[in-house]
């Protein structure tokens, strides 16, 4: 029982974070919480709490005075000799996981491995897999690749199915469209002041040429939808929801909207959990609805949108829709690359273009919000295996009984078919994102941190799995069983516990390692580079001094920042102090070093302009502690801006920066970030040189790929190196023009690193973003030097990973820095049979170092169910994830394919997910109607916002580097950033009272659901706009924007004035909220209707048709019907 006989006080390095010691068992089982351990990261539950932004104590100003004019007499001298370093024994590092126990499927354990405690340095990663052959390797893979199997080919697995899982499907008919010529789209619904129908024709008659997005024509119609005539037939039949009854039928012509943005529902989760933490409710749920949970309607007002459960939304087909969509001759094809689409193109229309009514088809707004309703009072307890979780939309606490919580792993599906014709038939991507170092918010414990002493965690001989709740103990207690690969391990004596009746070990409450989905274990010399205890982590500033960083202000800016900023490096546990140091480079041409040992009265510059081949001129005093240099510090942040601020210099090397940082890192035998202040393409004779090689005609060609793709290949050997050495860069830029962000994030890419972009920036429109992203960014928990394994139990395995990481072979994702915001996406295929019975196991163990130097493993295990009808496998969908994993591979997959194949890839995918449930899943009917499984019916929405991106159909406004930047991004993005990514966030502002404490409902992305007389706020987590209706009240007007009328508005504006009235500190408190979710700042802008800005704005306007050729949601969803149907004939 008592933990701590078997596990050995370590104190070799001190223990910031508490050590799990004993274990309460009343804190167990419920949420540990209370009693939980303070955690490192729980000061990183909101925008930075500790930090403030006034100005350094005083203390080290007084010590700052009085050091001007050091540089200026003696300084620049230049450094040739070059010092010899002891070099570091290179490559010794780690171990080839590779190197043992081969995946033989027999239970013996390998030689010399028999017992417990005996992990040799190869097992410093996380062990070898149990599988040794892979068949795909990451990055090179090409797009496109994976067979998409026929829907129909197989029927032998099928014959099971049995009558379709009727609550789990949402019958929409597409049919409907009637069209009664020009009637319905006469009226648009009341209260839809904004875009008048007539424009609506327009819009949907000729569609704008991509190119011609700078001469957008001001009349030019909103997309709205062109559903307005039609309007199904019917109005979907619900199963009765208490409200069913308010739903106007669209045909009826009446106003379609007005519930839309109606009354506030009480409890709504939009306000919920975004006020109090900012930072989680952005968390990770899921959508997929089991059957059984389900939308209760729609909550009073709001449009109909669909579906309760039952068949849910069933529109009654009328038949035409099959003869007048189907077969169209101009519709199939060209569609994803050709803009016409959903333009009906005009001759061979054979019949009028009937549209489908925008309120009859899944509505994301009604999902995330009924999921809210019913999924977001409860906490979402882990103890049931293949449960699906709340949307990540969802507010909702999570209680840890055996499974990782979705903050750290979501899926694509929670039960995955037993075999792999099934998968291949069905063609839902099996993965996984996975945040191992998540935050979590206040009210829920961090992983506890199980210290097993010398002996250090318990694992499988063969597989090298970590103890976990899923390894079944046998023999009384004195052997057990891995759930990964079945091998029989002995349990070391230290470890050995009695069984109860049941089996299970008497302690395995009293042990995280037994009992929940996550933890984490402190790890003994054998997980250590060169077996040796790393030494705390260094963060060094790299800061560009060039022309343009010194006009701009940055410099200034940022070195006045960081005197403070310094303050409030990652601490861990309840220390004072963060163990961390710091060291400061310049550059422009040339590398300038400076000496900030606490023992200098001033610092001192070393220039090194040999960079060619870069060399650190010191080492004593370049990494220094904050508290014990702070006066020299200072000093040189005050200095640093006079230095270089008559600087004639414009050119700037870029790669022997990041060399340098990394020299001085495996100078210093540590791990750490560089944080890399940089302005412009890196021009200057040095390695690494670019080109602007930018090229807007490469668009929409095959070698379209190239502009994707780095320019040489000189980063990803670099970037190499500076994983080898747990060297993480995280990069700041600052471009006035093109600068190749798909060669200069390379690094940052490969290295876990993150890459911001401020286009022209200029200090008084884009401080305030700066400052607030570099507090967060250096703020940041980070895990560095990391390794991180997948490992599965018998019959799947991971092949492909997504992410900011770099893999040097195909088991191994190496994190030279992981943080807390980036994900990484792993999927499975199946390598044998699944067994319902025993269901499917992932454990992902993250090896890594802490901020205070600590090498500490965590673990998190998901069970998954496993199943031999296809109905299970679509009733247990995440669409959120779905579409995070088609993203990242749509996004990979331009490096090495044009666009359009990208394009049509995912089209085709998604096509064969819903056909097979069609043909599976579904109860017979005609083909007229598009039937939906319950859980994927936004995938056709939430899909064509990824084909319509600025990576895969940029307009004519997006850079190349807009581009790069975005694709980057995109990468290590967790569900619910690619989910408000891609689907953007539009609230109302002045529909609810004022005085209503929580956010406001939200309303579907389509301009025609604006009111000319109302404000909106439009989110997408990089983008913020308020849009301002041209009718709106003129005391609205005053009361937010201090001005008398809608004309004195300023277009663009960025902040809003602070004014003391309820309207203009609720609209001020929702902006703050809402960044507050995110992980970087946005910059606020105000978007006058019918202003040229507008524009913009529009582009976030998902459901529409796009300037850039991207079909509108409703077009889309024909277009998709249409391609099932030929899947099915
Ligand atoms: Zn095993």
């Amino acid at each position: 029982m008592n933990v701590n006989q078997s596990a050995p006080p370590v104190p070799p390095f001190g223990q910031p974070q508490p050590v799990y010691q004993g274990y309460h068992q009343s804190s167990y089982g419920g949420q540990p919480g209370s009693t939980a351990p303070t955690t490192p990261y729980g000061a990183y539950n909101g925008p930075v709490p500790g930090y403030q932004q006034t100005s350094p104590p005083d203390y080290f100003k007084i010590k700052s005075l009085g050091i001007p004019g050091w540089f200026s007499g003696s300084v620049p001298k230049v450094i040739s000799q070059s010092f010899s370093f002891c070099p570091l024994p290179s490559g010794v590092s780690r171990a080839p996981p590779s190197s043992e126990a081969p995946p033989a499927s027999t239970a013996q354990a390998p030689c010399g491995q028999a017992s417990y405690g005996q992990f040799g340095q190869g097992d410093v990663q996380n062990g070898p897999s149990s599988t040794v052959q892979m068949q795909r390797f990451p990055g090179s893979q090409p797009f496109g690749s994976v067979p998409l199997a026929p829907v129909v080919s197989q029927p032998t697995v099928l014959q099971p199915y049995g009558p379709p899982p009727t609550s789990a499907q949402v019958t929409a008919q597409l049919a409907g469209m009637q069209i009664s010529g020009a009637v319905a789209p006469a009226l648009p619904p009341v209260g839809l002041g904004y875009g008048s129908p007539a424009s609506l024709a327009s819009a949907s008659g000729s569609f704008p040429n991509p190119g011609l997005y700078g001469s957008y024509p001001q009349g030019q119609a909103p997309p709205l939808s062109q559903a307005q005539g039609h309007l199904g037939a019917q109005p979907p039949q619900r199963s009765a929801p208490p409200q069913a009854s308010t739903f106007t039928s669209p045909a009826s012509g009446g106003p379609r909207m007005p519930s839309m943005t109606g009354p506030f529902l009480p409890g709504q989760g939009f306000g919920g959990p975004s006020l109090s933490q900012p930072n989680h409710v952005s968390s990770p749920p899921p959508q997929a609805l089991p059957p059984g949970t389900q939308m209760t309607g729609p909550p009073g007002p709001p449009p109909p949108m669909h579906s309760s459960q039952q068949p849910g939304y069933q529109l009654q087909q009328n038949g035409s829709f099959g003869p007048a969509r189907g077969p169209q001759p101009n519709y199939g094809s060209p569609y994803p690359g050709a803009p016409t689409f959903g333009s009906q193109p005009g001759p061979p229309q054979p019949l009028p273009p009937k549209r489908l009514d925008p309120d009859a088809i899944p509505s994301p707004i009604q999902v995330i919000e009924d999921d809210r309703n019913n999924r977001g009072s409860e906490p979402f307890v882990t103890g049931v295996r293949g449960q699906v979780p709340p949307l990540v939309t969802t507010n909702f606490l999570v209680k840890d009984q055996g499974n990782a919580s979705p903050r750290y792993i979501r899926c694509t599906s929670y039960n995955i078919p037993c075999t792999s014709d099934m998968a291949k038939q069905a063609q839902v991507p099996l993965a996984a994102v996975i945040k191992p170092l998540a935050r979590l918010p206040p009210e829920e414990a961090s992983p506890y941190v199980v210290d097993h002493g010398e002996s250090g965690p318990l694992r499988c001989n063969r597989c090298k799995a970590y103890m976990c709740p899923f390894m079944q103990f046998i023999e009384g207690g004195r052997r057990f069983q891995c759930c990964f690969c079945s091998c029989i391990n002995d349990v070391p004596p230290q470890y050995f516990q009695h069984l109860d009746h049941t089996g299970k070990r008497v302690d395995a409450y009293d042990r995280p390692e037994l009992s929940l989905g996550s933890y984490e274990f402190l790890a003994t010399v054998d997980y250590c580079k060169n077996n040796k205890f790393p030494s705390p982590p260094a963060f060094i500033f790299m800061i560009d001094v060039s022309y343009n960083a010194i006009r701009s202000g940055l410099v200034r800016l940022l070195c006045e920042e960081l005197k403070s900023l310094l303050d409030f490096l990652p601490r861990e546990g309840g220390t004072e102090e963060s163990a961390i140091r710091v060291g400061f480079v310049t550059y422009n041409k040339v590398l300038h070093f400076y000496n900030v040992k606490s023992s200098l009265a001033q610092p001192q510059m070393m220039v090194v302009s040999d960079v060619a081949d870069m060399f650190v001129p010191l080492l004593d005093g370049f990494l220094v502690n904050v508290s014990e240099s702070r006066a020299v510090i200072t000093s040189l942040l005050d200095q640093i801006p006079e230095m270089f601020a008559d600087t004639r210099e414009t050119e700037t090397v870029f790669a022997p920066v990041i060399q340098a940082g990394m020299e001085a890192l495996k100078a210093a035998e540590c791990a750490g970030k560089l944080f890399l202040f940089h302005t412009s393409l890196p021009i200057a004779e040095a390695p690494g040189k670019l080109k602007n090689r930018d090229d807007r005609k490469l668009i929409n060609t095959d070698k379209e790929k190239t502009l994707f793709q780095p320019q040489t290949g000189a980063y990803q050997t670099l970037a190499k190196e500076c994983v080898a050495q747990g060297c993480c860069v995280d990069l700041f830029l600052f471009p006035n023009q093109y600068v190749d962000v798909a060669t200069l994030s390379v690094v940052p890419q490969l290295t876990g690193g993150s890459v911001y972009k401020y286009a022209c920036f200029q200090v008084e429109n884009d401080q305030e973003r700066f400052l607030s992203d570099l507090r967060r960014d250096v703020q940041k928990v980070v895990g560095f030097d990391a390794v991180m394994r997948v490992r599965t139990s018998t019959g799947i395995r991971a092949v492909d990973f997504f992410g900011a990481f770099y893999m040097s072979n195909t088991t191994d994702v190496e994190l030279a820095g992981l943080d807390g915001d980036k994900t990484v996406t792993v999927e499975f295929k199946h390598d044998d049979r699944l067994n319902e019975e025993s269901g499917a196991l992932l454990q992902c163990a993250l090896l890594y170092t802490s901020c205070a130097g600590q090498r500490r493993l965590r673990i998190h295990n998901l069970a998954l169910n496993c199943c031999t009808q296809l109905a299970d496998l679509y009733r247990n969908c995440e669409t959120d994830t779905l579409i995070n994993y088609m993203a990242k591979f749509a996004y990979r997959g331009v490096l090495n394919s044009p666009v359009k194949t990208v394009r049509d890839t995912l089209i085709t995918q998604c096509a064969q997910i819903l056909a097979c449930y069609r043909k599976n899943c579904a109860s017979p009917s005609s083909a007229g109607q598009l039937i939906l499984p319950e859980c994927m019916k936004l995938l056709p929405v939430y899909l064509n916002c990824v084909l319509k991106s600025d990576v895969l159909q940029p307009g004519a406004e997006v850079t190349t580097d807009d581009r790069a930047y975005v694709r980057q991004l995109v990468t290590s993005m967790d569900v619910a950033e690619t989910n408000v990514f891609f689907y953007p966030r539009l609230l109302p502002l002045t529909k609810s009272p004022i005085e209503s404490a929580t956010e406001p409902p939200a309303v579907r992305a389509s301009e025609e659901r604006l009111s000319n007389g109302d404000i909106y706020l439009l989110e997408n987590g990089l983008n913020l706009f308020l849009w301002v209706g041209a009718s709106v009240q003129q005391g609205v007007v005053q009361s937010l924007f201090n001005v008398s009328s809608f004309s004195q508005i300023t277009s663009g504006l960025s902040v809003l004035p602070v004014l003391d009235n309820p309207l203009s500190k609720k609209v001020r408190g929702l902006i703050d909220s809402l960044r507050a979710q995110r992980s970087r700042y946005m910059k606020l802008i105000v978007v006058k209707q019918e202003d040229k800005l507008e524009m913009l704005f529009k582009h976030f306007l998902v459901e529409d048709k796009s300037l850039s050729g991207g079909a509108s949601y409703v077009d889309f969803l024909c277009h998709m019907h249409k391609e099932i149907r030929q899947l099915l004939s």
